[in-house]
């Protein structure tokens, strides 16, 4: 890990940013990667603002300081990267095609400052590692790169979440505190970042790739924890199709407490959870606002709208039954 704290350091002093600087964005990423390919390729490429082209040989490897998408923030802490995130993805909508709804909707989250989600740089394997099936039912086990969390792919009643009808089409829903997050691996998040980068993290630091090895070869040898080494002896773990989808626990090691990996950031309910509405299934959602959001759902062949904005701190939602009637709730924190 001495190597890839050498390579950062590097980097900064040739591009001459500070080191309390956000490290670089995928998209300066890809142009790095493009840069090293051959010395005829280095000339077409623009230089950026991390690499010129006295620096085009170094290609930085991937690690959690610089894998996060450009609407997170990554601090790059000595052997630490804190990732601030609203919890929201950017690049696709959230709760299209969930039969099975505890009517929770989508809320950015404050996932800042001392309550930012926090991911090793030097993960190490665990003499006792956590796995997924039995334990982890509780908080996140993994970040993706767009800055959503990764919840155990079995629900905290132990059942599948995806089997269960519980998921949108992106693998997500919101949770008790109308926190949204994943319980399977984002993979749409490759054809963002590209299959030869991690498409999220363990909260233990270990890298998750996507369906195939980062070069595009076939994923052999994975153990219950949804992991293996690579040709250097590097742990990572991979999504797969089917359970459990990823990492399936926690192979690294993490501190944990009360059923859940610790330190993570904690949610916020604004206000009481809702109930499972039987029979219901959501069948538009969009965001129509900065922080508005409105979403369909049918029920019985009929249509019923919720609206919510958040303005000021406080939380409205309106709620428009088939007939047209509207009632509004409001909820400030
Ligand atoms: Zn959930
Ligand atoms: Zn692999």
């Amino acid at each position: 890990m001495k190597k890839y704290l050498l390579w950062i350091l590097m980097i900064l002093l040739l591009a001459g940013c500070s080191s309390t600087e956000p490290t670089a964005s995928p998209t300066e990423e890809a142009a790095v990667a493009d840069v090293s390919a051959t010395a005829t390729e280095v000339e077409a490429v623009e230089p950026t603002a991390v690499v010129d082209e006295d620096s085009a040989a170094i290609v930085p490897p991937t690690t959690a300081c610089n894998a996060f998408l450009d609407n997170t923030t990554t601090l790059c802490e000595t052997d630490i990267a804190l990732v601030e995130s609203n919890g929201l993805p950017t690049t696709h909508n959230m709760m299209v095609g969930i039969v099975s709804w505890q009517q929770q909707f989508p809320l950015p989250q404050a996932y800042t400052g001392d309550n930012a989600w926090q991911i090793p740089l030097d993960p190490e394997l665990s003499d006792n590692p956590i796995s997924g099936a039995t334990d982890l039912f509780r908080g996140a086990i993994a970040l993706a790169v767009n800055g959503v969390p990764i919840f155990n792919a079995l629900n905290n009643r132990g059942d599948d979440a995806y089997l269960a009808g519980e998921l949108d089409q992106w693998g997500g829903h919101s949770g008790r505190a109308d926190d949204y997050h994943y319980h399977i691996a984002p993979t749409h998040l490759q054809d963002i970042v590209g299959t030869d980068q991690p498409i999220a993290f363990g909260l233990d630091g270990f890298p998750l790739y996507g369906l195939t090895e980062p070069d595009g070869s076939p994923v052999v040898g994975l153990d219950a924890y949804n992991g293996h080494f690579d040709d250097d002896g590097n742990y990572h773990y991979h999504a797969t199709e089917t359970y459990p989808y990823i990492n399936g626990g926690m192979r690294g090691v993490v501190d944990y407490q009360g059923g859940q990996v610790e330190p993570q950031p904690h949610t916020h309910e604004i206000r009481p959870a809702g109930e499972p509405l039987r029979g219901a299934e959501i069948t538009a959602f969009s965001q129509t606002g900065t922080n508005a959001f409105s979403l369909q759902y049918t029920l019985d062949s009929e249509t019923y709208t919720v609206n919510y904005t958040i303005e000021n701190e406080v939380y409205t939602f309106e709620f428009i039954d088939p007939a047209g009637n509207r009632t509004v709730e409001t909820y400030k924190p």
